[in-house]
Protein backbone atom coordinates (compact mmCIF):
# COMPACT_ATOMS: atom_id res chain seq x y z
CA UNK A 1 0.00 0.00 0.00
CA UNK A 2 1.12 3.66 -0.89
CA UNK A 3 0.19 6.22 1.27
CA UNK A 4 -0.54 9.94 0.45
CA UNK A 5 -0.14 12.07 3.41
CA UNK A 6 -1.06 15.92 2.82
CA UNK A 7 0.83 18.79 5.59
CA UNK A 8 3.34 18.30 7.64
CA UNK A 9 2.40 19.68 10.99
CA UNK A 10 1.98 17.30 14.28
CA UNK A 11 -0.27 15.66 13.05
CA UNK A 12 0.72 14.75 9.55
CA UNK A 13 3.97 13.64 10.97
CA UNK A 14 2.67 11.36 13.38
CA UNK A 15 0.93 9.92 10.62
CA UNK A 16 3.89 9.31 8.82
CA UNK A 17 5.71 7.89 11.79
CA UNK A 18 3.17 5.71 12.27
CA UNK A 19 3.39 4.55 8.44
CA UNK A 20 6.93 3.90 8.50
CA UNK A 21 6.91 1.99 11.71
CA UNK A 22 4.12 -0.20 10.15
CA UNK A 23 6.37 -0.58 7.25
CA UNK A 24 4.31 1.72 5.10
CA UNK A 25 5.54 2.93 1.56
CA UNK A 26 4.17 6.99 2.15
CA UNK A 27 4.94 10.54 1.01
CA UNK A 28 4.41 13.33 3.06
CA UNK A 29 3.79 16.66 1.43
CA UNK A 30 4.46 20.13 3.09
CA UNK A 31 3.50 23.40 1.65
CA UNK A 32 6.42 25.26 3.14
CA UNK A 33 9.53 24.78 2.95
CA UNK A 34 9.83 23.33 6.52
CA UNK A 35 8.12 20.71 8.60
CA UNK A 36 6.12 21.59 11.88
CA UNK A 37 3.06 23.57 10.96
CA UNK A 38 2.12 26.03 14.07
CA UNK A 39 5.24 24.10 16.14
CA UNK A 40 8.37 26.23 15.59
CA UNK A 41 11.31 26.74 17.75
CA UNK A 42 13.85 29.17 16.87
CA UNK A 43 17.27 30.21 18.99
CA UNK A 44 19.03 33.44 19.78
CA UNK A 45 21.62 34.81 17.56
CA UNK A 46 24.26 33.21 19.31
CA UNK A 47 22.41 29.59 19.63
CA UNK A 48 22.30 29.67 23.28
CA UNK A 49 18.37 30.90 24.00
CA UNK A 50 15.91 28.79 22.98
CA UNK A 51 12.81 30.93 21.43
CA UNK A 52 9.45 28.96 21.62
CA UNK A 53 7.21 30.12 18.57
CA UNK A 54 4.33 28.09 18.93
CA UNK A 55 3.99 25.59 21.68
CA UNK A 56 5.59 25.69 24.37
CA UNK A 57 4.41 23.14 26.71
CA UNK A 58 2.77 19.80 27.00
CA UNK A 59 0.20 18.23 29.00
CA UNK A 60 1.80 14.87 30.84
CA UNK A 61 -1.49 13.28 31.17
CA UNK A 62 -2.38 12.73 27.57
CA UNK A 63 0.58 10.98 27.09
CA UNK A 64 0.67 10.64 23.10
CA UNK A 65 3.64 13.24 22.55
CA UNK A 66 5.82 12.12 25.52
CA UNK A 67 5.36 8.29 24.07
CA UNK A 68 6.63 9.64 20.47
CA UNK A 69 9.37 11.95 22.20
CA UNK A 70 10.36 8.46 24.01
CA UNK A 71 10.01 6.66 20.55
CA UNK A 72 12.25 9.20 19.21
CA UNK A 73 15.12 9.17 21.42
CA UNK A 74 14.46 12.27 22.69
CA UNK A 75 14.14 11.09 26.69
CA UNK A 76 17.16 12.86 28.19
CA UNK A 77 15.68 16.41 26.57
CA UNK A 78 12.40 16.14 28.43
CA UNK A 79 11.85 18.53 31.06
CA UNK A 80 9.87 19.80 33.79
CA UNK A 81 8.20 23.17 34.66
CA UNK A 82 10.21 24.81 37.70
CA UNK A 83 8.29 23.82 40.78
CA UNK A 84 9.56 26.58 43.24
CA UNK A 85 8.40 29.20 40.57
CA UNK A 86 4.88 27.77 40.26
CA UNK A 87 1.85 30.05 40.08
CA UNK A 88 0.46 32.34 37.17
CA UNK A 89 -1.43 35.72 38.13
CA UNK A 90 -4.15 37.16 36.56
CA UNK A 91 -4.81 41.14 35.87
CA UNK A 92 -7.87 42.64 37.59
CA UNK A 93 -7.67 46.48 37.56
CA UNK A 94 -4.51 46.89 36.35
CA UNK A 95 -3.03 45.09 39.37
CA UNK A 96 -1.61 41.65 38.89
CA UNK A 97 -3.26 39.15 41.53
CA UNK A 98 -2.08 35.24 41.92
CA UNK A 99 -4.58 32.55 40.87
CA UNK A 100 -5.53 30.90 43.88
CA UNK A 101 -3.81 27.90 44.45
CA UNK A 102 -5.19 24.56 43.67
CA UNK A 103 -7.78 26.63 41.04
CA UNK A 104 -8.66 24.43 38.18
CA UNK A 105 -9.43 26.34 34.90
CA UNK A 106 -12.91 26.80 36.39
CA UNK A 107 -13.18 26.44 40.11
CA UNK A 108 -11.22 25.82 43.09
CA UNK A 109 -10.23 22.39 44.29
CA UNK A 110 -8.98 23.55 47.88
CA UNK A 111 -10.91 26.28 49.79
CA UNK A 112 -8.51 27.96 52.07
CA UNK A 113 -6.16 29.30 49.23
CA UNK A 114 -9.23 30.59 46.91
CA UNK A 115 -10.86 32.14 50.26
CA UNK A 116 -7.96 33.91 50.95
CA UNK A 117 -7.44 35.23 47.02
CA UNK A 118 -7.88 39.07 46.85
CA UNK A 119 -8.72 38.36 43.12
CA UNK A 120 -12.37 37.91 43.78
CA UNK A 121 -14.66 39.45 45.84
CA UNK A 122 -16.55 38.12 48.50
CA UNK A 123 -19.86 38.16 47.07
CA UNK A 124 -18.25 36.53 44.11
CA UNK A 125 -16.20 33.44 46.72
CA UNK A 126 -20.29 33.16 47.79
CA UNK A 127 -21.24 32.57 44.78
CA UNK A 128 -18.72 30.01 43.73
CA UNK A 129 -19.68 27.87 47.19
CA UNK A 130 -23.26 27.99 45.50
CA UNK A 131 -21.94 24.89 43.05
CA UNK A 132 -22.00 22.56 45.89
CA UNK A 133 -25.83 22.98 46.36
CA UNK A 134 -27.26 23.83 43.30
CA UNK A 135 -29.47 21.67 41.58
CA UNK A 136 -27.77 19.07 38.92
CA UNK A 137 -28.85 20.18 35.04
CA UNK A 138 -29.89 17.04 33.40
CA UNK A 139 -28.00 16.04 30.20
CA UNK A 140 -30.47 16.18 27.25
CA UNK A 141 -32.32 18.75 29.23
CA UNK A 142 -32.43 21.74 26.22
CA UNK A 143 -29.45 23.04 24.16
CA UNK A 144 -26.00 21.99 24.39
CA UNK A 145 -24.44 24.42 26.93
CA UNK A 146 -21.59 26.96 26.27
CA UNK A 147 -18.56 27.08 28.42
CA UNK A 148 -19.68 30.28 29.69
CA UNK A 149 -23.27 29.41 30.23
CA UNK A 150 -21.90 26.54 32.49
CA UNK A 151 -19.39 28.42 34.21
CA UNK A 152 -21.94 31.10 34.98
CA UNK A 153 -24.59 28.45 36.25
CA UNK A 154 -22.75 26.60 38.47
CA UNK A 155 -19.93 29.20 39.50
CA UNK A 156 -20.98 32.79 39.03
CA UNK A 157 -20.12 35.97 36.74
CA UNK A 158 -17.06 36.95 38.47
CA UNK A 159 -15.30 33.27 38.12
CA UNK A 160 -16.34 33.36 34.26
CA UNK A 161 -14.49 36.98 33.91
CA UNK A 162 -11.66 36.76 36.38
CA UNK A 163 -10.72 33.62 36.14
CA UNK A 164 -12.04 30.84 33.54
CA UNK A 165 -12.11 33.09 30.74
CA UNK A 166 -8.96 34.43 30.90
CA UNK A 167 -7.31 31.35 31.24
CA UNK A 168 -9.50 29.49 28.75
CA UNK A 169 -8.87 32.22 26.13
CA UNK A 170 -4.93 31.51 26.67
CA UNK A 171 -5.64 27.82 25.35
CA UNK A 172 -7.93 27.89 23.17
CA UNK A 173 -7.59 31.89 22.06
CA UNK A 174 -11.56 32.22 21.66
CA UNK A 175 -14.43 33.55 23.58
CA UNK A 176 -16.17 31.13 26.38
CA UNK A 177 -19.44 31.97 24.96
CA UNK A 178 -19.28 30.46 21.87
CA UNK A 179 -16.91 28.11 23.33
CA UNK A 180 -18.78 24.26 23.85
CA UNK A 181 -17.87 23.10 27.15
CA UNK A 182 -18.76 19.11 26.02
CA UNK A 183 -15.85 19.72 22.78
CA UNK A 184 -13.65 21.45 25.26
CA UNK A 185 -13.71 20.53 28.89
CA UNK A 186 -16.01 17.21 29.34
CA UNK A 187 -14.15 16.38 32.31
CA UNK A 188 -16.18 19.50 34.19
CA UNK A 189 -19.54 18.40 32.88
CA UNK A 190 -18.81 14.92 34.06
CA UNK A 191 -18.11 16.51 37.36
CA UNK A 192 -21.26 18.04 37.84
CA UNK A 193 -23.12 14.54 36.73
CA UNK A 194 -21.14 12.43 38.89
CA UNK A 195 -20.64 14.48 42.12
CA UNK A 196 -23.47 17.36 41.99
CA UNK A 197 -20.81 19.79 41.99
CA UNK A 198 -17.67 20.99 40.14
CA UNK A 199 -15.66 21.91 43.50
CA UNK A 200 -16.79 18.68 45.35
CA UNK A 201 -15.46 16.42 42.13
CA UNK A 202 -12.07 18.20 41.40
CA UNK A 203 -11.69 17.50 45.31
CA UNK A 204 -12.46 13.90 44.89
CA UNK A 205 -9.99 13.82 41.84
CA UNK A 206 -7.24 15.96 43.78
CA UNK A 207 -7.68 12.93 46.44
CA UNK A 208 -7.48 10.01 43.67
CA UNK A 209 -4.47 11.82 42.56
CA UNK A 210 -2.75 11.86 45.61
CA UNK A 211 -3.68 8.65 46.40
CA UNK A 212 -2.13 7.18 43.30
CA UNK A 213 1.08 9.11 44.85
CA UNK A 214 0.72 10.86 40.86
CA UNK A 215 3.26 13.80 40.62
CA UNK A 216 2.32 17.51 40.64
CA UNK A 217 4.25 18.23 37.53
CA UNK A 218 1.46 18.80 35.01
CA UNK A 219 3.82 19.85 31.54
CA UNK A 220 6.46 18.82 29.91
CA UNK A 221 8.87 20.83 27.26
CA UNK A 222 12.20 20.17 25.67
CA UNK A 223 15.31 21.44 26.40
CA UNK A 224 16.07 22.24 22.75
CA UNK A 225 11.83 23.20 22.18
CA UNK A 226 9.67 21.29 20.27
CA UNK A 227 11.24 22.23 17.37
CA UNK A 228 13.40 19.21 18.79
CA UNK A 229 10.82 16.60 17.79
CA UNK A 230 9.67 17.61 13.95
CA UNK A 231 14.10 17.88 13.62
CA UNK A 232 14.09 14.01 14.97
CA UNK A 233 10.76 13.16 13.23
CA UNK A 234 12.90 14.49 10.16
CA UNK A 235 15.74 12.94 11.12
CA UNK A 236 14.23 9.56 11.31
CA UNK A 237 11.77 9.23 8.83
CA UNK A 238 12.82 8.39 5.18
CA UNK A 239 14.63 10.97 3.15
CA UNK A 240 12.91 10.00 0.12
CA UNK A 241 9.30 10.40 1.31
CA UNK A 242 9.74 14.39 3.10
CA UNK A 243 8.57 16.55 0.32
CA UNK A 244 8.89 20.06 1.17
CA UNK A 245 7.58 23.24 -0.85
CA UNK A 246 4.93 20.42 -2.05
CA UNK A 247 1.65 22.09 -2.20
CA UNK A 248 -1.30 19.70 -2.88
CA UNK A 249 -3.81 21.71 -5.07
CA UNK A 250 -5.61 18.54 -6.07
CA UNK A 251 -7.24 15.22 -4.64
CA UNK A 252 -9.43 13.10 -6.55
CA UNK A 253 -10.97 9.41 -6.53
CA UNK A 254 -10.17 7.24 -8.91
CA UNK A 255 -10.99 3.36 -10.05
CA UNK A 256 -7.83 2.29 -8.56
CA UNK A 257 -7.67 4.74 -5.16
CA UNK A 258 -6.61 8.08 -5.28
CA UNK A 259 -4.69 10.81 -7.54
CA UNK A 260 -2.55 13.33 -5.23
CA UNK A 261 -1.44 16.78 -7.49
CA UNK A 262 1.11 18.67 -5.67
CA UNK A 263 1.44 22.58 -7.56
CA UNK A 264 3.68 22.40 -10.54
CA UNK A 265 4.17 18.36 -10.84
CA UNK A 266 2.36 15.46 -12.69
CA UNK A 267 -0.77 13.74 -10.82
CA UNK A 268 0.50 10.49 -8.77
CA UNK A 269 -1.73 7.87 -7.66
CA UNK A 270 -1.69 6.27 -4.07
CA UNK A 271 -3.95 3.83 -2.54
CA UNK A 272 -4.62 5.84 0.36
CA UNK A 273 -4.98 9.75 1.51
CA UNK A 274 -4.77 11.10 5.29
CA UNK A 275 -5.59 14.69 5.19
CA UNK A 276 -3.63 16.87 7.84
CA UNK A 277 -4.59 20.57 6.93
CA UNK A 278 -6.56 23.08 8.94
CA UNK A 279 -10.43 22.83 8.23
CA UNK A 280 -10.99 25.08 5.42
CA UNK A 281 -7.84 24.07 3.22
CA UNK A 282 -9.16 20.64 3.76
CA UNK A 283 -12.31 21.44 2.76
CA UNK A 284 -10.98 22.48 -0.77
CA UNK A 285 -9.19 19.13 -1.52
CA UNK A 286 -12.49 17.29 -0.78
CA UNK A 287 -14.99 19.47 -2.76
CA UNK A 288 -15.01 17.46 -5.64
CA UNK A 289 -15.95 14.15 -3.85
CA UNK A 290 -17.43 15.11 -1.04
CA UNK A 291 -19.19 18.20 -0.82
CA UNK A 292 -21.24 17.70 2.46
CA UNK A 293 -18.11 17.35 4.62
CA UNK A 294 -16.67 20.01 2.92
CA UNK A 295 -19.30 22.56 3.43
CA UNK A 296 -18.78 21.41 7.40
CA UNK A 297 -15.16 22.19 7.67
CA UNK A 298 -15.56 25.54 6.05
CA UNK A 299 -17.43 26.30 8.94
CA UNK A 300 -14.75 25.91 11.30
CA UNK A 301 -13.38 29.20 12.25
CA UNK A 302 -9.44 29.66 13.08
CA UNK A 303 -8.04 32.21 15.40
CA UNK A 304 -5.15 34.09 15.03
CA UNK A 305 -1.92 33.79 17.31
CA UNK A 306 0.87 36.24 17.54
CA UNK A 307 3.51 35.44 19.87
CA UNK A 308 6.52 38.14 20.58
CA UNK A 309 9.95 36.58 22.53
CA UNK A 310 11.63 39.33 24.53
CA UNK A 311 15.19 38.87 24.99
CA UNK A 312 16.17 41.21 28.79
CA UNK A 313 19.67 41.39 30.17
CA UNK A 314 19.43 38.66 32.81
CA UNK A 315 20.03 40.60 36.28
CA UNK A 316 17.12 43.34 34.67
CA UNK A 317 15.46 40.02 33.91
CA UNK A 318 15.49 38.76 37.84
CA UNK A 319 15.04 41.70 38.70
CA UNK A 320 11.67 43.01 37.77
CA UNK A 321 9.97 39.40 36.60
CA UNK A 322 7.96 37.95 39.54
CA UNK A 323 8.88 34.12 40.27
CA UNK A 324 6.14 32.55 38.70
CA UNK A 325 4.65 31.15 35.13
CA UNK A 326 3.46 34.53 34.07
CA UNK A 327 -0.23 36.17 33.64
CA UNK A 328 -2.97 36.13 31.78
CA UNK A 329 -5.56 38.94 31.14
CA UNK A 330 -9.43 39.34 31.36
CA UNK A 331 -11.03 40.58 28.38
CA UNK A 332 -12.94 43.00 30.58
CA UNK A 333 -9.80 44.52 31.40
CA UNK A 334 -9.61 45.63 27.48
CA UNK A 335 -5.91 45.49 27.50
CA UNK A 336 -4.24 44.45 23.96
CA UNK A 337 -2.61 41.69 25.56
CA UNK A 338 -3.79 38.14 25.79
CA UNK A 339 -1.22 36.91 28.26
CA UNK A 340 2.62 36.97 29.15
CA UNK A 341 4.58 33.31 29.83
CA UNK A 342 8.28 34.69 31.79
CA UNK A 343 9.84 31.44 30.04
CA UNK A 344 13.05 31.74 31.69
CA UNK A 345 11.15 31.55 35.27
CA UNK A 346 8.85 28.89 33.87
CA UNK A 347 11.35 26.50 32.69
CA UNK A 348 14.79 26.26 34.01
CA UNK A 349 15.97 25.69 29.88
CA UNK A 350 14.58 29.19 28.60
CA UNK A 351 17.36 31.98 28.54
CA UNK A 352 21.48 32.02 29.41
CA UNK A 353 23.33 33.49 32.02
CA UNK A 354 23.59 36.39 30.11
CA UNK A 355 19.37 36.37 28.91
CA UNK A 356 15.84 36.16 29.93
CA UNK A 357 12.63 36.03 27.99
CA UNK A 358 9.32 36.50 28.43
CA UNK A 359 6.92 35.70 25.62
CA UNK A 360 3.93 37.95 25.25
CA UNK A 361 0.85 36.55 23.06
CA UNK A 362 -2.36 38.20 21.30
CA UNK A 363 -4.90 36.30 19.94
CA UNK A 364 -8.52 35.45 20.03
CA UNK A 365 -11.64 37.28 18.43
CA UNK A 366 -10.86 40.51 19.88
CA UNK A 367 -7.60 40.76 18.83
CA UNK A 368 -7.07 40.00 15.34
CA UNK A 369 -5.57 42.95 14.58
CA UNK A 370 -2.14 41.57 15.98
CA UNK A 371 -1.56 39.49 12.62
CA UNK A 372 -1.31 42.41 10.63
CA UNK A 373 0.46 45.25 12.89
CA UNK A 374 4.16 45.65 12.65
CA UNK A 375 6.88 44.00 14.41
CA UNK A 376 7.33 47.04 16.03
CA UNK A 377 4.02 48.30 16.52
CA UNK A 378 3.80 44.34 18.90
CA UNK A 379 7.25 44.85 20.38
CA UNK A 380 6.24 48.57 21.59
CA UNK A 381 2.62 47.37 22.81
CA UNK A 382 4.42 44.33 24.41
CA UNK A 383 6.68 47.02 26.21
CA UNK A 384 4.17 49.14 27.47
CA UNK A 385 1.78 46.14 28.62
CA UNK A 386 4.88 44.95 30.64
CA UNK A 387 6.14 48.28 32.01
CA UNK A 388 2.48 49.20 33.28
CA UNK A 389 2.31 45.46 34.76
CA UNK A 390 5.61 44.74 36.48
CA UNK A 391 7.50 48.06 35.99
CA UNK A 392 10.04 46.71 33.57
CA UNK A 393 11.43 49.47 31.53
CA UNK A 394 14.98 47.53 30.26
CA UNK A 395 15.94 47.87 26.45
CA UNK A 396 15.41 44.20 25.06
CA UNK A 397 18.25 43.11 24.14
CA UNK A 398 16.61 40.69 21.25
CA UNK A 399 13.19 39.89 19.69
CA UNK A 400 11.29 37.41 17.46
CA UNK A 401 7.42 38.45 16.51
CA UNK A 402 6.03 35.11 15.19
CA UNK A 403 2.61 35.66 13.36
CA UNK A 404 -0.26 32.16 12.88
CA UNK A 405 -3.02 33.68 11.19
CA UNK A 406 -4.44 30.77 11.03
CA UNK A 407 -3.76 29.32 14.89
CA UNK A 408 -6.10 27.98 16.77
CA UNK A 409 -10.11 26.29 15.64
CA UNK A 410 -12.74 27.12 17.14
CA UNK A 411 -14.55 24.33 19.09
CA UNK A 412 -17.87 26.09 19.20
CA UNK A 413 -20.89 24.68 20.85
CA UNK A 414 -22.25 21.75 18.46
CA UNK A 415 -18.82 20.90 17.38
CA UNK A 416 -18.81 17.15 18.95
CA UNK A 417 -22.08 16.83 16.66
CA UNK A 418 -20.51 18.11 13.71
CA UNK A 419 -17.31 16.11 13.94
CA UNK A 420 -19.64 13.05 13.96
CA UNK A 421 -21.31 14.19 11.19
CA UNK A 422 -17.94 14.49 9.09
CA UNK A 423 -17.07 11.19 10.25
CA UNK A 424 -20.02 8.85 9.19
CA UNK A 425 -20.57 11.08 5.99
CA UNK A 426 -16.27 10.46 4.90
CA UNK A 427 -17.02 6.29 5.87
CA UNK A 428 -18.58 5.89 2.31
CA UNK A 429 -14.97 7.26 0.79
CA UNK A 430 -12.54 4.19 1.50
CA UNK A 431 -9.08 5.22 2.07
CA UNK A 432 -9.11 8.71 3.09
CA UNK A 433 -9.28 10.07 6.37
CA UNK A 434 -8.99 13.66 8.18
CA UNK A 435 -6.64 14.88 10.71
CA UNK A 436 -5.77 17.66 12.87
CA UNK A 437 -6.07 20.22 15.43
CA UNK A 438 -10.11 21.18 14.88
CA UNK A 439 -11.29 17.47 15.58
CA UNK A 440 -10.56 15.98 18.74
CA UNK A 441 -8.34 18.44 20.72
CA UNK A 442 -5.83 21.67 19.70
CA UNK A 443 -3.24 20.12 22.15
CA UNK A 444 -0.15 18.60 20.36
CA UNK A 445 -1.11 15.10 21.88
CA UNK A 446 -4.24 15.13 20.55
CA UNK A 447 -3.32 15.71 17.52
CA UNK A 448 -0.56 12.90 17.61
CA UNK A 449 -2.99 10.24 18.43
CA UNK A 450 -5.06 11.19 15.79
CA UNK A 451 -2.77 11.08 13.23
CA UNK A 452 -1.42 7.99 14.73
CA UNK A 453 -4.64 6.35 14.89
CA UNK A 454 -5.60 7.49 11.26
CA UNK A 455 -2.75 5.28 9.32
CA UNK A 456 -4.67 1.98 11.33
CA UNK A 457 -7.96 3.65 9.51
CA UNK A 458 -6.93 3.59 6.28
CA UNK A 459 -4.87 0.85 5.81
CA UNK A 460 -7.17 -1.54 7.41
CA UNK A 461 -10.23 0.04 4.84
CA UNK A 462 -8.14 -1.28 2.45
CA UNK A 463 -7.72 -4.93 3.28
C1 LIG B 1 0.56 30.11 19.25
C2 LIG B 1 0.17 28.71 19.57
C3 LIG B 1 0.54 28.16 20.80
C4 LIG B 1 0.19 26.84 21.11
N1 LIG B 1 0.59 26.31 22.29
C5 LIG B 1 0.36 25.00 22.56
C6 LIG B 1 0.91 24.40 23.72
O1 LIG B 1 1.61 25.06 24.51
N2 LIG B 1 0.68 23.08 23.93
C7 LIG B 1 -0.05 22.31 23.05
O2 LIG B 1 -0.22 21.10 23.29
N3 LIG B 1 -0.57 22.86 21.92
C8 LIG B 1 -0.37 24.17 21.66
N4 LIG B 1 -0.86 24.73 20.51
C9 LIG B 1 -1.66 23.90 19.61
C10 LIG B 1 -0.84 22.94 18.76
O3 LIG B 1 0.46 23.44 18.57
C11 LIG B 1 -1.51 22.77 17.39
O4 LIG B 1 -2.87 22.47 17.55
C12 LIG B 1 -0.86 21.65 16.55
O5 LIG B 1 0.53 21.83 16.49
C13 LIG B 1 -1.50 21.64 15.16
O6 LIG B 1 -0.87 20.68 14.35
P1 LIG B 1 -1.51 20.23 12.95
O7 LIG B 1 -0.52 19.36 12.29
O8 LIG B 1 -2.87 19.71 13.16
O9 LIG B 1 -1.71 21.58 12.13
P2 LIG B 1 -0.64 22.62 11.56
O10 LIG B 1 0.49 22.75 12.50
O11 LIG B 1 -1.42 23.84 11.21
O12 LIG B 1 -0.09 21.91 10.24
C14 LIG B 1 -0.75 21.95 9.00
C15 LIG B 1 0.32 21.99 7.91
O13 LIG B 1 -0.30 21.88 6.63
C16 LIG B 1 0.46 22.68 5.73
N5 LIG B 1 -0.37 22.94 4.53
C17 LIG B 1 -1.40 23.81 4.40
N6 LIG B 1 -1.95 23.70 3.16
C18 LIG B 1 -1.23 22.74 2.50
C19 LIG B 1 -1.32 22.15 1.20
N7 LIG B 1 -2.26 22.53 0.31
N8 LIG B 1 -0.44 21.17 0.87
C20 LIG B 1 0.51 20.75 1.75
N9 LIG B 1 0.64 21.29 2.99
C21 LIG B 1 -0.22 22.25 3.37
C22 LIG B 1 0.77 23.91 6.54
O14 LIG B 1 1.84 24.65 5.97
C23 LIG B 1 1.10 23.29 7.90
O15 LIG B 1 2.48 23.01 8.01
C24 LIG B 1 -0.54 26.05 20.17
C25 LIG B 1 -0.92 26.61 18.94
C26 LIG B 1 -0.57 27.92 18.63
C27 LIG B 1 -0.96 28.50 17.30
Amino acid sequence: MKLAIIGGGISGLAAAWQAHQDGLKFDIFEAKDRFGGVIETQYTEDDQVVLECGAESCLRSKPELLDLCHELGLEDEIISTTPENSGAFVVRDGQLHPIPQGFRLMAPSAWWPFLRSDLISWTGKLRAGLDLVLPVKERGDGPEESLSQFVTRRLGAEILDYLAQPLVAGIYGADPQSLSLEATMPLFQRLEQEHGSVIKGLRALGTETRAQGARYNLFFGLKRGFGSVIQALCEQLPKESLHTGAAVDKVEKIDSGWQVTVRGQKPQKYDAVIIALPAPRAATLIESFAGDVAASLKEILYRGAVTVNIAYDRAEYLHWIPRAYGFVVPAGERRPILACTFSSRKWLHRGSEKQGIVRTYFGGPTMEWANTASDEDLLALSRSQLEELLGIDAEPLEYRVHRWPVGLPEYKVGHRQKVQQIRQSLESHSGIALVGNYLDGVGMPDCVQLGRKAVGQVSAALV
